[in-house]
């Protein structure tokens, strides 16, 4: 159980204006923010980080939604912080997430779902390496 996970506000979220109510939720669960960025992926950048659903029918509608305009990508940390944020965004489906959940408040669909989070440590560690270097996150305070 690890300290640290990678969340997104995804494009849906930050163009309808409704990050900064998400950016609330986050400090109020208690997550730290260790590195903050805003970014517009390339549909490069989107196929390599969604690599692992490569496969799946749902793909080239995600990379190119994930693409479409900037998201919000951020470096968290907590106690037991992969699942703590994964309880906190709810299900991939809004429709099936948990009341009160950032997906229950905020996503459109099951695509335009507002958020990600990171489902291992592992993938924490790699997410979070693929957006920021050392230098851009606020560790050891
Ligand atoms: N997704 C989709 N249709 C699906 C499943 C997933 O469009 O049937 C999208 C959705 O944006 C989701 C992302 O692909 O957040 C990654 O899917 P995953 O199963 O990893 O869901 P998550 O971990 O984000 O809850
Ligand atoms: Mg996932």
């Amino acid at each position: 159980m690890g300290k640290y996970t990678f969340a997104m506000i995804k494009p849906d979220a930050v163009e309808s204006g409704k990050w900064g109510l998400i950016i609330n939720d986050i400090i109020a669960a208690g997550f730290t923010i260790l590195g903050a960025k805003m970014k517009r992926m390339s549909l490069t950048e989107a196929k390599a980080f969604y690599a692992v659903h490569s496969e799946r029918g749902f793909f080239c509608e995600l990379v190119d939604f994930m693409s479409s305009g900037p998201s919000i990508l951020l470096a968290l940390e907590k106690t037991d912080a992969v699942q703590s944020w994964r309880d906190t965004i709810g299900a991939t489906d809004p429709a099936e997430a948990k009341s009160g959940t950032i997906r229950a408040k905020y996503a459109e669909n099951k695509g335009r779902n507002a958020v990600h989070g990171s489902d291992s440590d592992e993938n924490a560690q790699k997410e979070i390496a693929f957006f920021f270097s050392e230098a851009e996150l606020i560790l050891n305070r």
